[in-house]
């Protein structure tokens, strides 16, 4: 197995960096990544408001696909979210939806084990361990690894998880792909300004697909294939992650504007994905099987 250690991270995705490894499509890597707040908070005495907040959201990489072109998809499947026995969560004024009601920060240091976040000593919380920021270089300059977009980058979608796949499209030779900002636990919307956060181990396959073309991020589980977009308004991300399953639509099932329209109203789902970002990102989830039949594979 090709390993890539977290001393390999970067704040931005972009092609300028050097890559930290070189692989070939179809490679599976273990990639060891810190937490958002680059491991800057480990107790309850460790402030927010003293943090270097140049750090925030790590992100390891970025990792070059040998053979990967302008143009192409990624395609990577997350096999494996290994973390360890403790996270992070901190909100405070000025954070997240409900940033008017408090007057200063909070850190909670939470306890996990392979199933449960302990809260408080009362609450106990399922865990749904998934990756905040996954992405490749965008054409030219760098991206944030704070901001989401095209590139994917801070999408903190929830569906981004073990089994899934996410597809990119390739904007720059080799691709330099990045993941960070792994999370125990995080609801829809990410209302606080934060997930459970954690450092994380994450085994993904990275593979070049080119039977389909992107412009955004997609993303693939079981039962479900869903666009993803992010814009300064939730409604606009909606138009696009609704028009990009249309296209997608278009290209396998040979049905009128009308009746695209109203199926993808009948079966599709709009879900928000983050509210907290300066781009709010939302996924457009359409099943695979409509009506028993097996519209995408
Ligand atoms: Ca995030
Ligand atoms: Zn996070």
């Amino acid at each position: 197995m090709i390993k890539l250690a977290c001393d390999d991270c970067v704040y931005a995705f972009s092609k300028d960096n050097k890559p930290a490894l070189r692989i070939k499509s179809g490679d599976i890597v273990e990639i060891q990544t810190m937490d958002c707040f680059a491991g800057q908070l480990i107790s309850e005495t460790d402030k927010l408001s003293e943090i270097d907040f140049d750090r925030i959201n790590p992100i390891t990489g970025p990792i070059y696909i040998e053979g990967a072109r302008e143009g192409d998809t990624l395609k990577v499947t997350i096999e494996k979210i290994e973390t360890g026995d403790r996270g992070v969560m901190c909100t405070g004024a000025g954070q997240g939806v409900l940033g008017d009601i408090m007057e200063g920060f909070s850190e909670k240091i939470v306890g996990l084990d392979g199933n449960y976040a302990f809260f408080s000593d009362k609450l106990k919380l399922l865990l749904n361990k998934m990756i905040g920021v996954i992405g490749v270089a965008p054409k030219d300059g760098e991206a944030s690894s704070r901001a989401p977009g095209s590139h994917g980058g801070n999408m903190d979608n929830k569906m981004i998880t073990e089994k899934a796949a996410v597809y990119f499209p390739v904007f720059t030779d080799g691709a330099f792909f990045a993941l960070g900002d792994v999370h125990a636990a995080m609801g829809d919307g990410e209302v606080g300004g934060s997930g459970i956060e954690v450092p994380a181990q994450v085994t993904v396959k990275l593979e070049i697909v080119n039977n389909i073309k992107l412009v955004n991020p997609f993303v693939e589980n079981e039962n479900f294939i869903s666009t993803v977009a992010s814009a300064l308004r939730i409604e606009d991300a909606v138009h696009t992650a609704v028009y990009d399953m249309d296209n997608l639509l278009k290209g396998k099932l040979t049905l009128c504007g009308y009746d695209r329209s109203m199926l993808l109203s009948a079966v599709g789902n709009v879900e928000i994905c983050q509210v907290i970002n300066s781009l709010k990102t939302v996924r457009f989830n359409v099943p695979k099987r409509i009506g028993g039949f097996l519209w995408v594979s």
